[in-house]
């Protein structure tokens, strides 16, 4: 599995950098966001090191499939209510322009009664 020893979230996975452990299998892990924006916000992140949704190809389907799918559970698994009325919002920066900051590939999960604003 691709691995960037100069990456945070690399480190994190690794345990080499302590994170507040939301899930974790083979291929994804998921932890709290340091700076939330929100009363939820955790980010899952595949294993692999990929630097954002740029780098996706056809081969990536499974995985990120695997990861959408896991969102509203893990959502629903810490504190989100249920759809309609309770729900989350998905976040995914990509490259500069998109705002991202951390270069290894990441979905930002954000819910919690409202309002919340990110800043
Ligand atoms: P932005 O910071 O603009 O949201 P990203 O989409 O790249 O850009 O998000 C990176 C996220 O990673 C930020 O929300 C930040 O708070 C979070 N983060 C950075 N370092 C850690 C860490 N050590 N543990 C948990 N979350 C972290």
């Amino acid at each position: 599995m691709t691995h960037d020893p100069n990456c945070i979230f690399c480190k994190i996975i690794a345990g080499q950098i302590p994170s507040r452990k939301v899930y974790e299998d083979d291929e994804l892990y998921a932890f709290h966001d340091i700076h939330p924006w929100a009363p939820v916000h955790f980010l899952i992140v595949p294993k692999a090191h990929i630097p954002s949704m740029a780098q996706l190809t056809p081969a990536h389907e499974r995985l990120m499939g695997r990861l959408m799918v896991l969102a509203p559970r893990l959502a629903l698994e810490q504190g989100c209510l249920p759809y309609p009325e309770g729900g989350f919002r998905i976040v995914c920066n990509t490259g500069e322009h998109g705002g991202q900051e951390v270069h290894h590939l990441h979905v930002h999960v954000i819910g919690g009664p409202r309002p919340w604003r990110k800043g």
